[in-house]
């Protein structure tokens, strides 16, 4: 073997270090790609002060012989001729391409690895092979990356905080755990436990080791499939918000990616069920035909690019939005407050790791994974029986059943019902409209008027007949009849309002959205209002119908849930 060839690369694996390996999650993700890659069945990595000082990734795979071991540092090791996309076609054994190459350039690395009974122990250092001997046998491969950087100040300087470097590192591995629910990770910073996968094959099982049960029992089973793309997984319930998109996790044949389109599916599907920069947590494994997919956008491969992409978006799209439907979304305070310290919306990426990890350090939790959740088909919240008992500080809807108490929120609640009312009046085709014996005088300010002239189109669509009076005022003869009756000049008002603002290309489906949102929220009862008994018996028997009862428009929830097991455990007449 030439070691003169290696140390002849070495700038360029240099160079190449700087695109392939930017800080310690990327050396842990090419580490632990070629221990899956090696058919491991236990990964574990271990790091010393968050990477920084050590990396070490232990696997039970395929070894490799002394002469595969020293090819593995070569750049494009001839043995396998490697390209991008051979990712999504098959698994390579062992190393691969010019990432370990890259990485030896840049740090310590020793290796030892073990095939046929015969062990192999290299050592490199800055791309230099300092030593190569036989090795005690072992199962599988052990690598141990030191000094990173060492030899490239300025990349040095780029590496960031300990706590920043282990939170990247253990965002990646929780994804690739996810990806890979048939093997067994396990990831420790200075000898304590981040956390650790069983390799059950369950994707429930694995959600709950990674995120605790607070999460894993809010997930809701999806699975679909069209011509081209099967998807498969679980998406959680709305009522699980966090504050980035860390937590929508797609994988395409089993590999992460990261796609905008696929992110804004899920975003999309979840439309009024939570508040906009609020997002779930998702766990999609999409299963398709490798052609379709083109990974050589980014040299970290996450980012894909997809042909067929719309189908794609349509069948993430509407698989969420039916499972949303089928499923009964009442969240259920008891259990909220007892379990959820890491559903706080308003936590950053760190702390939000740091509370994951003492959650899974200190809780001991059992979960039967052998009945899945069962989807709840939407009928059952339409069957749901509910008797109101009375409203509280003019704002609360209290009623019980069976099961338990429920408030709902009066404003919210009669929100959601106006916003889907008014939605399917203002996609009707044919428009019923009122004559007016007075008509109704808007008056604008100059800009106002020249505004609404240009969009006064839009105006005319829905149903509104009207002439000039006067200097900047128009008089509104005929309005469609959907407008909520003593209220219709405060809504034409709106609906004008939101014309004048409107701006650039004229999104017909958004401006619906915005009028229905604006009047839903203004004509709906506000908070200190004392209804009576019947309005609160109309508003319950018109929510029910909604497609989406659990949610007023802009996210927030209209209805929760005391369970009677759980008042019973609070005022100690059960004892568990
Ligand atoms: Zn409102
Ligand atoms: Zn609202």
């Amino acid at each position: 073997m030439s070691v003169i060839k290696v140390m002849s690369e070495n700038l360029a694996n240099k160079i190449a270090a700087g695109e392939v390996v930017e800080r310690c999650a990327s050396v842990v993700k090419e580490l632990v790609e070629n221990a899956i890659d090696a058919k491991a069945e236990n990964i574990k990595v271990n790091l010393v002060k968050g990477g920084l000082e050590e990396i070490s990734v232990i696997d039970d795979g395929v070894g490799m012989d002394s002469d595969d071991a020293l090819l593995a540092f070569q750049r494009h090791a001839t043995s396998k001729i490697y390209k991008d996309d051979d990712l999504f076609f098959i698994g390579t054994l062992g190393f691969r391409g010019e990432a370990l190459p890259s990485i030896a350039s840049v740090s310590e690395v020793t290796l030892e690895t073990c095939k046929k009974d015969i062990g192999t122990f290299i050592h490199i250092k800055g791309g230099n092979l300092l030593e190569q001997k036989p090795a005690s046998s072992r199962i599988g491969t052990k690598i141990t990356i030191t000094n990173l950087f060492y030899n490239t100040p300025a990349r040095l300087k780029f590496l960031k905080s300990e706590n920043t470097e282990l939170a990247n590192t253990t965002n990646f591995l929780e994804k690739i755990a996810l990806a890979h629910p048939e093997i067994s990770f396990s990831l420790t910073n200075d000898n304590n436990n981040i956390f650790k996968t069983s390799g059950s094959n369950n994707l429930l099982k694995c959600i709950h080791e990674i995120y605790g049960l607070s999460i894993s029992s809010k997930m809701l089973p999806i699975n679909k499939l069209n011509d081209d793309f099967a998807l498969s997984g679980y998406i959680s319930k709305p009522e699980i918000l966090k504050s980035n998109r860390n937590h929508l996790i797609t994988f395409i044949n089993g590999r992460v990616v990261r796609n905008n389109d696929i992110n804004k599916a899920i975003n999309d599907a979840y439309y009024t069920y939570k508040p906009d920069g609020k997002y779930p947590v998702v766990v999609i494994n999409i299963d398709t035909d490798p052609t379709l997919v083109d990974v050589n956008i980014h040299p970290t491969k996450q980012d894909v690019k997809i042909s067929k992409i719309n189908d794609l978006y349509n069948l993430i799209y509407e698989t969420i939005k039916d499972a949303l439907y089928n499923s009964l979304l009442i969240p259920d305070m008891s259990k909220v407050s007892e379990e959820d310290k890491n559903t706080n919306p308003s936590f950053t990426p760190i702390k939000d790791y740091v509370d994951n990890f003492k959650d899974l350090q200190g809780k001991q939790t059992t979960f039967d994974f052998g009945n899945e959740q069962k989807p709840v088909v939407n009928e059952e919240f339409k069957s749901l029986v509910l008797h109101p008992v009375g409203l509280c500080l003019g704002t609360y809807i209290v009623c019980d059943n069976e099961d338990g108490i429920y408030l709902l929120d009066q404003h919210a609640a009669q929100e959601r019902v106006n916003y889907e009312n008014y939605l399917a009046n203002l996609k009707k085709d044919k428009i019923n409209i009122i004559d007016l014996l007075i008509p109704i005088s808007i008056e604008l300010s100059q800009s106002e008027f020249i505004k609404f002239e240009l969009y006064h189109d839009v105006f005319d669509k829905m149903g509104f007949v009207w002439e000039v009076f006067g200097i900047n005022t128009i008089l509104v003869k005929s309005h469609p009849t959907w407008l909520k009756t003593g209220y219709e000049e405060e809504s034409i008002r709106k609906i004008i309002d939101l014309i004048i603002n409107l701006e650039g290309n004229f999104d017909p489906i958004k401006f619906r959205e915005n009028v229905a949102i604006t009047l839903a929220c203004k004509m709906a009862i506000k908070a200190n209002e004392h209804i009576s008994m019947l309005e609160i018996e109309g508003l319950l028997n018109n929510l029910v119908k909604c497609d989406n009862p659990y949610n007023c428009p802009h996210g927030r929830p209209t209805i929760i849930k005391f369970s009677i097991y759980e008042l019973e455990k609070m005022f100690k007449r059960a004892m568990d």
